[in-house]
């Protein structure tokens, strides 16, 4: 597909834009839920993509930190649960609702990342003409990795596993080991069809056999919190799997009959799939995404730094 062709079908999806949605909103009315997931590890809720915590005698540890104007309202919650220091910041990926207070936590703690979300963080990002500046100083991550990475905090493994061209080009799941929690990020929207970042580097394909190879290595009785959704169980996740392999399918198999996009919009999906198109990505949202996802080439978005 030629880019000028999928940015104007990006285009049509502003409503999947994160950012907009940061800048529509009211931060003052957020309030941030403390859910506790299991053992010394919490979720907590707040706006933007579920924050992980791990508390214990070493500290804080957080995954993913919302928007920079929730930065207090986040440390006030963290101290609710321990008066430990906060060690280190796991972003999950790029995006502006996960990394946001960055800069703000960046200056008491290690932010860790996969490559390629420091590459889009220090580049900055126009996600359907949606603009994030570039970051800089505290909000970068200092330790970045290329597959993996495992910190040993709080008693336990915790093991940051990078899952190639998943939700972007850096996602990463975070295995909390003698907890029995994993946070997904974005490559989990629980119960709802997915926003999945193609211009960043992200696969529909890819989110699925990502969300498969983690379903094969967690046991039954884990606790899956996702980027975005209430804390769920590994038959929730489950759940999901199955909806991206069984619409998937759907759309791949009219692409063969040599349906339009239009067509198959227009077709629609069966109605078990109703519900999951009530988040922000809706129906016809989520059959365009898969359609590009499957007629693009593998993605070969090359990250635009100024040092190319
Ligand atoms: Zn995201």
């Amino acid at each position: 597909m030629k880019r000028a062709t999928c940015v104007r079908l990006l285009a049509g999806l502003a409503l999947m834009s994160l950012p907009a949605m940061a800048q529509q909103q009211d931060f003052s009315k957020v309030e941030i839920k403390v859910i506790p997931a299991a053992g010394n590890i919490y979720m907590l809720e707040g706006a933007g993509g579920n924050i992980g915590v791990s508390a214990g005698s070493d500290g804080i540890l957080i995954i993913d930190d919302q928007f920079a104007p929730l930065a207090e309202k986040i440390r006030a919650a963290l101290k609710g649960i321990n008066q430990g220091k906060l060690k280190f910041v796991l972003n999950t990926h790029f995006h502006a609702d996960h990394t946001g207070g960055n800069p703000d936590f960046g200056t008491e703690a290690t932010i860790v990342a996969q490559d390629n979300v420091r590459k889009r963080l220090a580049a900055g990002s126009d996600i359907h003409g949606l603009k994030t500046p570039p970051m800089t100083g505290p909000g970068l991550p200092v330790v970045t990795f290329q597959d993996s990475v495992t910190v040993y905090f709080n008693g336990e493994e915790i093991r940051v596993i990078h899952y190639p061209h998943g939700h972007t080009d850096g996602d990463s799941v975070i295995f909390f080991t003698k907890s029995n929690v994993v946070h997904m990020g974005d490559d989990f929207f629980a119960g709802r069809f997915p926003f999945v970042d193609l211009e960043s580097g992200g696969s529909v394909q890819g989110v699925t056999a990502g969300v498969e190879k983690v379903l094969a290595q967690i046991p039954a009785d884990a606790k899956v919190i996702p980027g975005h959704g209430p804390l769920s169980t590994v038959n929730d996740l489950k759940a999901y799997h199955h909806m991206l392999v069984a619409t998937t399918a759907i759309v791949q198999k009219q692409i063969k009959a040599k349906k339009t996009l239009a067509q198959i919009k227009a077709a629609g999906l069966p109605a078990e799939w109703k519900e999951w198109g009530s988040g922000f990505i809706k129906t016809d949202d989520w059959i365009e995404t898969i359609y590009n996802s499957l007629t693009q080439k593998m993605p070969d978005h090359p990250v635009n730094t100024k040092h190319h």
